[in-house]
């Protein structure tokens, strides 16, 4: 099972550089949007381009010319654009209306060639050579660089540079992956399950923030972790009920409020890559109303969590070529997600582990819950297919 990480970390930019990454940002997104361009065809989608190596071949010479970016931030730039052409050809063939995808948000990608991580800070490309920025971390956390970088657990993967426009603040969004060894059966288990492979169920839970049927989980500890130190240094400003106490408690409470939107943003972000990366053209959550009810233990920072990140991805999706839908929570997690069993129980469930009565199967409960919600949904949908004829044509007279 693959496990992936992000940590939004605030970036303290130097003055004089921050248009810097600004200018590098309009260059970045001109490149992806120069891919759609070229990739794009209105008349069908089989004459849109989703392979990246074409693209690349035919643009890659133009956009050094064209920019200033560097190497590397013009390969990902050209990637980011077949992606959402991809997504939307997906979209297409399922009979669906789709538009040549378009780029307007503040978003640059770096891997490991153009993000080089030191102890306290980070070494970007832009388009005016490199910017140190350091890390802006309360003094007893540890750095990206230790909790990630030097991490043998986690490999790193790539970030995303991305900018509050509210704030006036960057964000470095770092990701990295580890494989659980404990599920290595799953991975192949997943990519055989083909009835899955156009859905992607998602399930919001406690133990983790979000899991997704194809295995990938955001754990959301990261997110709890910075939720509880800040609670803590609220309560410690209370206690003093000076009024310079209380200028500071206003201040930590619109930084923890951007903070949480940059959070879940990142992992809105990264589950309608998922999809794109798994050709799914769906992204199918549970109805959240009564999730109060249905999830006692959930604290009140997931309940806003789980709502803005539905919000989130509802938005974003569509730019990718990704529809997103709803099902009625309907004991998505007694229910035994293997094909051939589906037997449904209450004792199958038993704290964070799915174990069915029936069948034996052993899994993540969550993980469990996200493949019910995508199969749900799958099965919603033939049956409309089955029973309406001319579905998937529009015909209006
Ligand atoms: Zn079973």
């Amino acid at each position: 099972m693959e496990v992936r990480r992000t940590a939004p970390v605030k970036l303290a930019v130097p003055d004089e550089r921050r248009d810097d990454l600004h200018e590098s940002a309009r260059q970045f997104r001109h490149c992806a949007n120069r891919a759609t361009e070229f990739c794009w065809s209105d008349r069908s989608y089989t004459e849109c381009v989703t392979a990246n190596t074409t693209a690349r071949d035919a643009l890659y010479d133009e956009l050094r010319e064209e920019t200033d970016l560097t190497a590397n931030l013009v390969q990902e730039a050209i990637r980011r654009g077949v992606q959402a052409v991809k997504g939307c050809v997906e979209r297409w063939k399922s009979g669906k209306r789709v538009s040549q995808p378009e780029f307007t948000s503040w978003s640059m990608l770096y891997d490991k060639r153009s993000a080089t991580f030191y102890r306290n800070k980070v070494s970007l490309s832009t388009v005016n050579g490199r910017v140190e920025c350091a890390f802006e971390l309360p003094s007893d956390s540890p750095t990206p660089y230790e909790r990630y970088v030097l991490s043998e657990e986690f490999e790193f993967r790539a970030s995303t540079l991305q900018y509050d426009a509210v704030d006036d603040e960057f964000y470095f969004h770092i990701t990295t992956r580890k494989y659980d060894s404990e599920g290595d059966d799953e991975p192949s288990e997943v990519s055989e399950d083909t009835e899955h492979q156009t859905v992607l169920g998602i399930d919001l839970g406690v133990n983790s923030l979000a899991v997704a049927s194809t295995g990938r989980f955001w754990h959301g500890d990261d997110y709890d972790h910075w939720c509880r130190e800040f609670e803590e240094r609220r309560g410690e400003m209370q206690q003093r009920g000076t009024q310079a106490a209380h200028n500071a408690l206003l201040r930590l409470g619109k930084r923890e409020k951007a903070w949480r939107k940059q959070y879940i943003h990142t992992v809105a972000n990264e589950i309608v890559t998922e999809a794109v990366e798994h050709e799914c053209d769906v992204i199918v959550f549970e109805e959240l109303t009564d999730i109060r009810e249905r999830l006692p233990h959930a604290k009140w920072h997931h309940v806003w969590a789980f709502r803005r990140l539905f919000e989130y991805v509802e938005y974003k999706a569509p730019e990718r070529g990704v529809s997103v839908e709803q099902v009625k929570p309907n004991h998505t997690s007694q229910r035994c997600s293997r094909t051939d069993c589906g037997f449904t129980h209450e004792d199958n469930r038993q704290g964070e582990v799915f174990c069915c009565q029936k069948c034996g199967y052993e899994v993540n409960a969550d993980y469990n819950a996200a493949k019910n919600i995508g199969t749900r949904y799958g099965r919603k949908r033939q049956h409309r297919l089955r029973s309406s004829p001319k579905s998937g044509t529009e015909t209006h007279q």
